[in-house]
């Protein structure tokens, strides 16, 4: 990938995306895109800030005159103690992936990973409506935490958590008490045979991820009607979602999560709300490899 020219003022705005390491972000291409687009005098780059430093770094967005930043791995659960407040969503999720620097130079963060992933749904799955029935969520890491959290608060009725280690999705199920009559957790054997009357199923594992294995599950209880959604995007197709298409689902990629979560940082920071496009879509992928060696 070759980097564009770009030329800024003293009056540009600037954000970035915090991480450790960065590289692999493709947070900066995304936003890049945008700002031509909309030809907004602004830059978003790369913040390469190691575990050690990222407190000092990221209170040092004010003084910097940054608008603020995203932040992704290792920091997101830091940034949640280190900011001055936070949203309600981000306080369930346990985690910050975006910060506004307020006028009065407080730090504002949120997380968007789950209001991305419920806008891609809804965009995808037209038809899918929360109170459908119940979801299984498939994994019990950062992301299914989101995942679960979007869901609950859409409504839907029922959430299944099934994760390979049973303490992790426990440890959701504790923290998100307040709704314990709608979350159940199950065994991992378990998980095909609790497909049946779901409405939704989602992959937030790294199973079938480029260079992981692939997920194993019977999708033989699965009604037809219901949605499958795995957040992976490399491949964009991933077994499952193979499957879950050869047999008559409605698919739902993980692309779109990583485009829409993106959303709500960029109108904050750069004052225009910027649209998931298919050419940004095309853009972002040319980017991604087809399979990690
Ligand atoms: P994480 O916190 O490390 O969680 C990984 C999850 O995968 C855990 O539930 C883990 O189970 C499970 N897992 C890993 N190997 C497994 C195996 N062999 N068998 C069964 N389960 C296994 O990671 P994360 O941040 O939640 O991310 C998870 C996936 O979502 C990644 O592939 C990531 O690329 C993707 N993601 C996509 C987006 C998007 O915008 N589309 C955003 C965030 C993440 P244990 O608890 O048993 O280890």
């Amino acid at each position: 990938m070759t980097a564009s020219l770009q030329t800024l003022t003293g009056k540009s705005l600037i954000a970035g995306v915090f991480g450790w390491p960065v590289s692999h972000s493709r947070s900066p291409r995304l936003h890049g895109y945008w700002l031509r687009q909309y030809g907004i005098d602004g830059a978003y780059v790369p913040l390469a800030t190691p575990p050690a430093q990222f407190e000092t770094a990221l209170h040092a967005l004010p003084a910097l005159g940054f608008r603020g930043a995203n932040v992704t791995l290792p920091h997101k659960e830091k940034a949640l103690q280190f900011v001055d407040h936070v949203t309600p969503r981000a306080q369930r999720i346990g985690a910050v992936n975006t910060v506004v620097v307020e006028e009065d130079g407080q730090l504002h963060g949120d997380n968007t990973d789950g209001f991305g992933f419920l806008e891609h749904l809804r965009d995808s799955a037209r038809d899918w409506q929360p109170q459908a029935g119940p979801a299984v969520v498939l994994g019990a890491g950062g992301a299914a935490r989101a995942v679960i959290v979007a869901l609950l608060d859409a409504g839907v009725p029922a959430i299944r958590l099934v994760n390979r280690t049973i303490r992790r999705a426990d440890e959701i199920a504790e923290a998100l008490s307040g709704d314990a009559n709608r979350l159940s957790v199950h065994a991992w054997e378990d998980r095909a045979d609790i497909l049946s009357d779901a409405a939704l199923l989602v992959n937030t594992t790294q199973l079938g991820l480029a260079g992981q294995p692939p997920l194993e599950i019977d999708l033989a209880k699965l009604p037809t009607e219901a949605v499958v959604d795995d957040i992976v995007y490399v491949p964009m197709e991933t077994p499952l979602l193979q499957a879950a298409r050869q047999r008559g689902n409605v698919t739902v990629d993980g692309l779109g999560m990583l485009l829409h979560q993106a959303r709500p940082g960029f109108a904050a920071w750069f004052m225009v709300e910027p649209q998931v496009t298919p050419a940004l879509r095309d853009y972002v992928l040319a980017d991604i490899p087809a399979a990690v060696p």
